[in-house]
């Protein structure tokens, strides 16, 4: 179980990159406001590349949420945070949709400058 505090996150729809779906909804947090309150010893880690940690669930294999170390980062999917009121921010690696949305948020070609991306918004 994860708990996080209700302030201090940006929340982001994310297009096919590490999702299961065309669309995932996922919110970024300072690392010491991401709580795991019960089931830590189930967590696992997957460990590609320093910049992404990657914590799944022994039990199920679920995916839990991704330390981002280098950003002082951490990605939790807003979908295993039931008491969060998704309001998403921007979309991410947009480059990729495979379902276009027409929200009227800002969309990423890939992620903002400040994370190690181009920058460029792409035409909508
Ligand atoms: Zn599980």
């Amino acid at each position: 179980m994860i708990s996080v505090s209700s302030q201090n996150r940006i929340e982001f729809y994310r297009a096919r990159h590490i999702a299961f779906g065309p669309v995932n909804a996922f919110t970024l947090w300072p690392p010491d406001e991401v709580k795991v309150t019960k089931g830590a010893d189930n967590i696992g880690v997957y460990h590609r590349t320093e910049r992404s940690l990657r914590k799944w669930c022994k039990i199920c294999g679920g995916h839990l949420f991704t330390d981002h170390p280098l950003w002082k980062l951490t990605d939790v999917s807003a979908a295993i945070i039931p008491s969060l009121l998704f309001k998403p921010a921007l979309h991410v690696n947009y480059q990729e949709t495979v379902l276009p949305m027409k929200d009227g948020l800002p969309k990423q070609k890939d992620v903002p400058e400040e994370m190690g991306g181009s920058g460029v918004l792409p035409k909508n």
